[in-house]
């Protein structure tokens, strides 16, 4: 097995034998007969085996992976999907590692983990809506992310990822910190994109930013060791000698309808992403989310709790749960494609994707919303449409910045951009979602924008866009199964009627949408889906600074930290809501840095 020097250094021999060990009592454990595991809930017999298992392939597992084999262990990758990447894959590639990586060095950036660590956890910065962005974080494992991020960055490196040549920047990143520019980008190259079923062109190979840059590179160098990569395996269950206590000892996995036992023999790692596309589970953190939301990375990519699930099942809990419900940057996001279920501005499905039957329409782009209302789904507006989602604080945001001062946040500007707060609020009835958001326009915006109002376009088939000759039958049509009563034709013609005398009077009176511009008078009339769209999962399981889930029944403060009951490996990202990218730190480097440390302790 081919094990790299570096890491071969930080995971030691009596590490190694230390942790076999304890797979020896494992063992014996599952020994314990048929019967007696069959009364406690356990597999009666494994069907493969491995020192480590990781669940996931994205962004943490495949790191895990890596990090694991390097180290000596034996590993097995389960994912559900037919292909690796998650949620990864399908994202822009920008990774915020910060604490004075090579590049920034290069380009003269200063930065330090000290000063990372200073700006993730300034409890006085806040957000132009008044949300503080860093107050709420773990300091336990903010301080882990800060020491290890710039030795990830050359981490990712040293296993194939290639990063564009350019400055670090703020491109594509939210609050990650005011002190210094930290976005690096891992460049696209030759790689096809999931999204749309090809690469790049050859011109911007180097120059874009992509998560396939980073996924199937780590994908490469994770065969290349002989990481096992099972796809089609959904972990169902963990694996626990008791029900909320001892070791774990593996998962329960199904494949095409078979249960497949596999034993870890050292550890297991949850890299399933979070729990966004589960409806009940991100309702625990925002009741107004029902099933309406899109969810961005799907149709590829379902993060549906099993991870949380499975885990809370045996003894873990959740934490850090503010920086889901905190209202910053990407949490849910406008519509940036209209017309189809699946419209994440950054994520157009084309026809070429291998999944473009699930996506079933590309969308349409507003490129101006003078061309379009939005209502709701009782026919009524509810915002200046040119509005968008919650702002974020980024590098330089606030000037002058003065770290941990209570001056900062008198240097914000006090601006709410309400948007995704009047669009979730729905039509005062007691339903908790707002339902459906409809775009409104007529043939004259469809030419001015340049739509074709067509499939392979729109999802007409689906529910997603509808055509009629006059505003009221176009209300009548709108049949989504979304819509929890039908759209009034009289409020939508209301509506229409509306805001096209604003457009004589050169003056939004309702939302003071800037000098409205064009009236809906010219058949066919559409109707276009544009209902918000969840970003990310940002918090999840209770972990330790060594990224071990911790039980909650465990205690709190300086008696975790120095008795941790590690349950199992986890992954971070949730947890640090500045960095989504932070599931690479954990997964890598974290696990590198337990080891580190566990070998410096000894010496
Ligand atoms: C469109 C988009 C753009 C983004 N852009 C950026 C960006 O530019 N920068 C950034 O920092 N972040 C970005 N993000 C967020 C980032 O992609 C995620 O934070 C990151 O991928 C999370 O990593 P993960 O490993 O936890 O989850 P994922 O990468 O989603 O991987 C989870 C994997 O687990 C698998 N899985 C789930 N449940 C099970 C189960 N029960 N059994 C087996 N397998 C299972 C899934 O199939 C998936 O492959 C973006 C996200 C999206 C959707």
């Amino acid at each position: 097995m081919r094990r790299n020097k570096r890491v071969q250094n930080c995971f030691s021999r009596r590490d190694f034998i230390k942790a076999t060990a304890a797979g020896a009592g494992a063992a014996a454990l599952t020994g314990l007969g048929a019967e007696e595991a069959k009364a406690q809930g356990r597999p009666v017999r494994w069907d493969k085996e491995a020192d480590v298992v990781v669940i996931g392939a994205g962004a943490t597992g495949l790191p895990a992976a890596i990090q694991a084999i390097e180290g000596g262990a034996s590993v097995i990758l389960i994912d559900a999907n037919t292909d690796v990447g998650g949620h990864a894959i399908l994202s822009g590639g920008n990774m915020a590692l910060g604490g004075g990586t090579s590049r920034q060095k290069k380009y003269g950036v200063v930065d330090s983990p000290d000063l990372l660590y200073s700006d993730l956890t300034d409890w006085s910065v806040v957000e132009p809506n008044g949300f503080p962005d860093y107050r709420y974080n773990d300091k336990e494992v903010i301080r882990a992310f800060a020491d290890e991020s710039a030795k990830t960055y050359e981490w990712l490196i040293a296993r194939g990822v290639t990063f564009v040549d350019k400055a670090p920047d703020t491109l594509g990143g939210h609050a990650v910190g005011n002190s210094a520019p930290r976005e690096s980008h891992a460049a696209p190259l030759e790689w096809p994109q999931v999204q749309t079923g090809v690469a790049v062109s050859p011109e911007r190979r180097a120059t874009a930013s992509s998560g396939v840059g980073l996924i199937r590179p780590l994908e490469a160098t994770a065969r290349k060791l002989g990481v096992q990569i099972l796809l089609q395996h959904k972990m169902a269950s963990i694996v626990r000698e008791n029900a909320n206590s001892g070791r774990v000892l593996g998962i329960v996995a199904t494949n095409q309808g078979k249960t497949v036992n596999i034993r870890a023999r050292k550890g297991v790692i949850i890299g399933t992403g979070g729990h966004s596309s589960n409806v009940n589970f991100r309702r625990i953190f925002d009741p107004r989310l029902t099933e309406e939301y899109q969810v961005a990375g799907e149709p590829y990519s379902f993060q549906d709790a099993s991870g949380e699930i499975a885990a809370m099942t045996i003894g873990a809990s959740l934490w850090g749960a503010y920086n889901q419900s905190g209202e910053f940057g990407q949490n849910v996001t406008k519509a940036g494609w209209i017309g189809c279920q699946y419209g994440y501005v950054n994520l157009s499905w084309q026809p070429d994707s291998p999944i473009f039957s699930l996506a079933r329409a590309t969308g349409l782009s507003v490129k101006d919303y003078q061309n379009a209302i939005l209502v709701n789904q009782a026919g009524l507006r509810f915002y200046d449409e040119t509005q968008g989602q919650f702002p974020a604080n980024n590098y330089d945001s606030i000037k002058p910045y003065i770290p941990r001062s209570y001056l900062n946040a008198a240097n914000v500007k006090y601006s709410p951009s309400n948007f995704i707060n009047a669009a979730l609020a729905g039509t005062g009835d007691t339903s908790p979602g707002g339902g459906p958001i409809w775009a409104i326009f007529d043939s004259d915006a469809v030419k001015r924008e340049g739509w074709r109002v067509a499939p392979p376009y729109v999802d007409i088939g689906g529910g997603y866009f509808f055509a009629a000759d006059t505003i009221g039958e176009l209300a009548g049509k709108i049949a989504s199964k979304y819509q929890r009563k039908p759209m009034p034709a009289d409020a939508l013609q209301s509506t229409v009627t509306r805001y096209n005398s604003f457009v004589d009077a050169g003056k939004d009176a309702d939302f003071e949408k800037p000098t409205p511009k064009f009236k809906i008078q010219t058949p066919p009339f559409h109707a276009a889906w544009a209902t918000p769209v969840i970003h990310d999962t940002r918090s999840g399981l209770r972990i330790n600074a060594k990224c071990q889930v911790v039980d909650l029944k465990s205690g709190g403060g300086s008696e975790r930290r120095s008795h941790p009951r590690p349950l199992l490996r986890r992954r971070v990202r949730g947890r640090i809501q500045l960095a989504r990218f932070g599931a690479v730190h954990c997964a890598g480097t974290h696990r590198r840095q337990e080891r580190c440390r566990g070998e410096n302790l000894k010496a």
